[in-house]
């Protein structure tokens, strides 16, 4: 069974308000849909969240990426489900000049990769979340349901209270508070943010790279009667081994996220001694494969992750995330499906929006178990690629 048709759009997504942090501001974002069709018309959808600021990917760039990668000579004709899986994850995009990450196309490869495995799970009738199980047995540990984090980006004032009184009348029991935003005293608001919150809520917090390195153990020191249970991303990337030194002088955990995209900043993390959890994001990772490899390869090194997103995803990545933390085995934090809450259109028959206590069920599948509207897909789209067929 081979692949016969390969499309790629560019989706522009209106986010219900705007959402801020240290490094930038958005009311809409502009997605990659991948469309896969196959042989007898099974078709899947895969998305990437390019982000200029976390792997130099625009939508343009990532689409003219696709377009040059030579994707008709490596697909194969799939007898079953296991050879779809290692086709995708033998997927290699067309080189991009000075990428010495290894980072520059994996917003690209998550919507190529999620659209191929989407649609040869519909079609094998897989989940897939049998990935894990395929890839990494020992990773795989699947479960019921996900317990979601919530987030606390740029409010202040009355929505900063109206949003603590709802997570806890909602039961969250994690929340991530952006920090390092221009003109905000992040120890004031983090021990507003406990007092409202209460003793039991897990606090952690996100400095998108803002801190410079010589103030981070001053800063984490500040934050830290507010008993913050992680910090991520405090530096810029360019210094993020001055984290190594910083570490020492902390015992708050240190989060990569813009320090960690692909396998080679796995490795340099580990040899440096930079960090003490990853923040894995399928589209930054480069799709499901890929990031359930830097999985393995953390568990490997005892290093905690946490399964993050992007802002703007759609259903497509919703269900994506939701398969990989149902079925991932330690994950200590897991951010999601917030759909509803923050997107005007999800582009989703499902409705995959987490419910009290930020808990949602795993999804049964096949493929990533939901559906396209494709009405709502034409809505947004300003422009279709066709890639081959
Ligand atoms: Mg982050």
């Amino acid at each position: 069974l081979k692949i016969v048709e390969l499309t790629a759009y560019h989706v522009r997504l209106p986010l219900r308000r705007v959402i801020r942090h240290a490094s930038h501001a958005r009311t809409e974002t502009d997605n990659l849909i991948v469309r896969c069709v196959l042989e007898d018309k099974t078709a899947g959808y895969g998305e990437g969240v390019p982000r200029e600021y976390v792997t130099g990917e625009t939508i343009d760039s990532s689409i003219e990426l696709l377009g040059r990668s030579d994707l008709p000579l490596q697909f194969e004709d799939c007898s079953d489900y296991c050879r779809a899986v290692n086709l995708a994850e033998r997927l290699q995009l067309a080189r991009v000049n000075g990428d010495e990450r290894g980072c520059a196309g994996n917003a690209a490869r998550c919507a190529l990769e999620l659209a191929i495995v989407d649609a040869y799970g519909r079609h094998f009738e897989r989940s897939i979340s049998s990935i894990v199980r395929l890839l990494t047995p020992a990773l795989y540990e699947p479960r019921p349901r996900v317990r979601y984090s919530s987030a606390i980006t740029s409010a202040r004032g009355l929505k900063l209270r109206l949003a603590a009184i709802a997570f806890r009348m909602y039961r969250i029991a994690q929340v991530k508070v952006k920090v390092g935003i221009a003109g905000y005293d992040d120890a004031k608001r983090l021990r507003l943010i406990r007092r409202l919150l209460g003793k039991s809520i897990d606090i952690r917090v996100d400095a998108n790279e803002a801190w410079k390195p010589e103030e981070v153990v001053a800063k984490i020191g500040e934050l830290k009667p507010y008993q913050i249970s992680a910090v991520e991303q405090p530096v810029p990337h360019a210094q993020a081994e001055t984290l190594a030194e910083i570490r020492r002088q902390i015992d708050v955990p240190i989060m990569l996220d813009e320090s960690l995209c692909s396998s080679r900043d796995a490795e340099e993390a580990v040899i440096r001694g930079t960090c003490d959890l990853f923040n894995l994001r399928l589209s930054k990772c480069g799709g499901f494969i890929p990031t359930v490899r830097l999985a393995q390869f953390a568990r490997q090194y005892g290093i905690g992750c946490q399964l993050g997103c992007q802002v703007g995803e759609s259903v497509v990545l919703s269900a994506a995330g939701r398969h990989f933390a149902s079925s991932v085995a330690g994950l200590k934090y897991v951010e999601g499906s917030y759909d509803r809450h923050l997107m005007k259109e999800t582009l989703g028959k499902e409705d995959l929006t987490f419910g009290k206590g930020g808990w949602a069920p795993a999804l049964p599948g096949p493929g990533l178990g939901v559906h396209v509207d494709a009405e709502a897909l034409k809505r947004v789209t300003i422009r279709e690629v066709p890639l081959l067929g």
